[in-house]
């Protein structure tokens, strides 16, 4: 439900992309980051990275690992799958699998190799990120056509 939800909100976002370019990112920035720490702090758990990867993780934040790993689990996950680091909590790659098993039966997009966290994203908002890479990727296709 999450994901549809996501889906949709996405779409949205999309196709208001050019009024949220005339306001500006840079102004929009605080209170979108406001809302998503709000909203997926409490669906997810998030911890604002600016750089969201929860679809390519079953809607496991990676940014709950002590090590911040992310892209699989360090090898030391206890063998009833709680956190080498902190035996109370589970291992949110041993979440992450079991959430994208769910999610997608016969795509693993956990298996796609992420990059390492950008620090200077900490904090903002990892909606408007995505936008903005959404747009740099389409004016590269229409840029590749001409
Ligand atoms: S066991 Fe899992 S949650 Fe704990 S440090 Fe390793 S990868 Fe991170």
């Amino acid at each position: 439900m999450l994901e549809k939800l996501y889906s949709r909100f996405e779409w949205l976002l999309v196709k208001a992309d050019p009024v949220l370019q005339k306001i500006g990112y840079e102004k929009l920035d605080r209170p979108f980051a406001g809302v998503e720490k709000v909203t997926k702090g409490f669906l997810l758990d998030s911890q604002s990275c600016g750089q969201c990867i929860v679809g390519y993780t079953g809607l496991s934040c990676p940014m709950n690992c002590p090590k911040k790993m992310r892209n699989g689990p360090c090898g030391g996950v206890r063998p009833d799958g709680r956190c080498e680091v902190d035996p109370e909590m589970d291992c949110v790659w041993v979440q992450a699998w079991e959430g994208n098993k769910r999610l997608h039966a016969n795509n693993y997009p956990i298996q796609i190799v992420q990059p390492p966290v950008d620090n200077r994203l900490l904090g903002h908002s990892a909606w408007l990120h995505e936008l903005q890479k959404k747009r740099q990727t389409i004016s590269g296709l229409n840029d590749d056509a001409v």
